[in-house]
């Protein structure tokens, strides 16, 4: 949609410009200068993009170094998100036997995945293979596609299982480590609420994107069947999203420009019975941002006929409808301490049903059996944590030795975002990598049994800690408007907000390919629209 202006304006420009001026009729000329730079502009954008697909199409894996030199330790790396991927693309790896294991071989682009729910953007656009990470490494890595089921801290071991649809007929493994890096993530809280893993969908995955879009898709086309009862109609067409953090609020943002800008002219009869509906438990959304751009946000959304229930919590989900209990403000007659009856003002939970066709529960994370298991295994002064591990400042697990963990499986004061677990990624990667320089040192010209070495560097002495350092936080709220909340306290929110928050996320993207794949995606979607294929 923000494409619309700029080309608009150059259509227009293109128009007024006087017509039949020859190259060298306009040499010297503003408008002369203006194309030649125009042309130079464009000839070194197309090199910079020719020599940038060159780099990421030349796969430099044949001048690898082998995998497996006996003389190094072995460097085991947990999961493919943003923390591993980050640690992996910024380590040097020459110095250690890196192995890598993760039940998925791709790293998801989180940030974007809301956009992919009602098709703004492709599934494809926001992977990006490990094996591409991994193929940039100046020693060989080992990418193995498994679930890790135990992380053993005593014998150093870590063992893993191919839980994937192929099965071989060897699917459990087992591989020692001398440094182990746990970047497992976080999995849906649900806090053991009834149903909801029954009949919610939730959204971290990318499968978890195309079944969202494949139940709103059926939402439409069972609603549009001949004679369906009106009262099914707006069960079917309620689309209910829990919980209001960036999450939740950007998917129900993304559904409603779905609805806006496509339904209406493919369901025009049934869209304008389409309901969106937002449950938060607080009194608020966006709890991490700044009270301006919640007040901004929530107002956004009412002006764009997105319900907001606050300080609603859902008790219970069921097939077609949640239980809800939403703490209200009422006059209610109590009897006093002296006997007597008076009325009072307070707080009361009101206790209703909440009928659903989809129901999208975005409600937070809760910590993976794999960081679980371990944390029950390390002495429980040190890990106190329902939250996940509990790290020193240099990122190494309390109560374990040679285990470091990153993101979202760790409890730390920061908030679980990509932005940390990146950071966290990138200051790993950095320390690891002095370290195996430093192993290498000690193990080489010093002599010193690998062991020992590693014990050695093991001891952080002189090592820098890590800092966060907060770059802002930014949210997309829908009809080209988003919110940022940045450092220094600048808050800003609407359209300009908009080109800043997909400019940031484009940069972020790790490859030119996803870069250029999400662009298209943009610019498909403002001239042909969302597809409705219900795959
Ligand atoms: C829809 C959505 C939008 C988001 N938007 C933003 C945003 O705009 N900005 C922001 O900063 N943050 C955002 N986040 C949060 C951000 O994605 C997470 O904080 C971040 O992914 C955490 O990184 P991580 O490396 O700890 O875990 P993850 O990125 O979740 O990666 C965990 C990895 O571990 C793997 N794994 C899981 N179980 C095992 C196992 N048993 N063994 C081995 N590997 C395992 C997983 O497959 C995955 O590869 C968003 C999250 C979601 C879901």
């Amino acid at each position: 949609m923000s494409l619309g202006p700029i080309s608009a304006r150059g259509f227009a420009s293109k128009a007024v410009a006087p017509s039949g001026s020859s190259e060298s009729g306009s040499q010297g000329s503003p408008k002369g200068r203006f194309s030649r730079f125009g042309l130079s502009f464009a000839a070194i954008g197309g090199l910079a993009l020719s020599y940038g697909a060159y780099c990421e199409l030349n796969n430099p894996s044949s001048n690898q170094l082998p995998f497996g030199d006996p003389s190094l330790p072995t460097l085991v790396v947990l999961g493919a998100g943003w923390g591993s991927t980050s640690f992996l693309a910024s380590l040097d790896t020459e110095n250690y036997n890196v192995v890598v294991v993760s039940p998925r071989n791709y790293f998801l682009f989180t940030p974007l995945l809301p956009s992919c729910t009602v098709g703004t953007l492709e599934l494809r656009s926001l992977m990006l293979p490990m094996r591409f990470i991994t193929s940039r490494k100046r020693r060989a890595v080992k990418f193995v596609e498994a679930d890790v089921t135990d992380v053993d801290p005593v014998s150093r071991t870590v063992t893993f299982q191919d839980n994937s649809e192929l099965v071989g007929t060897v699917s459990k493994a087992l591989v020692k480590y001398d440094f182990l890096v746990m970047g497992v993530g976080a999995e849906n809280a649900t806090f053991g609420i009834k149903g909801v893993k029954e009949h919610g969908l939730f959204l971290k995955e990318i499968w978890d994107a195309k079944r969202i879009r494949q139940k709103l898709m059926d939402c439409l086309e069972t609603a549009s069947f001949p004679g369906q009862p009106t009262e099914e109609v707006d069960r079917l067409l309620h689309m209910v999203v829990v919980g209001g953090g960036p999450t939740g609020v950007e998917y129900a943002a993304e559904l409603r420009d779905f609805i806006v800008e496509d339904l209406r002219k493919w369901f025009p009869d049934v869209v304008n019975r389409v309901k969106i509906t937002l449950v938060e438990a607080l009194p608020h959304v966006l709890a991490a941002f700044d009270k301006s751009l919640v007040d901004y946000t929530e107002r956004h959304f009412r002006q764009e006929n997105i319900e907001v229930r606050l300080n609603t919590m859902v008790r219970e989900v069921r097939e077609k409808e949640i239980v809800v209990a939403e703490k209200v403000r009422r006059f209610v007659t109590e009897t006093g301490e002296d006997g007597k009856e008076k009325v009072v003002e307070k707080d009361v939970l009101e206790t209703g049903t909440v009928p659903y066709g989809m129901l999208v529960w975005a409600a937070g994370n809760a910590t993976r059996a794999v960081t679980q298991s371990l944390i029950s295994k390390l002495p429980k002064e040190k890990q106190n944590q329902r939250r996940g591990l509990v790290v020193d400042e240099h990122l190494a697990v309390e109560g374990a030795e040679r285990i470091y963990a990153m993101g979202d499986c760790t409890a730390t004061k920061y908030a679980p975002t990509a932005q940390v677990a990146s950071q966290q990624g990138k200051y790993l990667a950095s320390l690891f990598s002095d370290r195996g320089r430093k192993i290498r040192q000690l193990a080489s010209a010093e002599g010193k049994n690998i062991q020992h070495a590693c014990d050695e560097v093991e001891a952080k002495e002189g090592e820098k800690t890590f800092g966060y350092s907060h770059l802002g936080s930014l949210a997309y709220i829908g009809t080209d408007q988003a919110i940022a909340d940045l450092p220094g306290g600048v808050r800003v929110a609407g359209a300009a907000t908009y080109l800043f928050w997909r400019s940031v996320y484009l940069s972020n993207l790790f490859t030119l390919r996803n870069k250029m794949l999400v662009s298209f995606d943009w610019v498909k979607k403002t001239l042909f629209g969302r597809d409705i294929a219900r795959e």
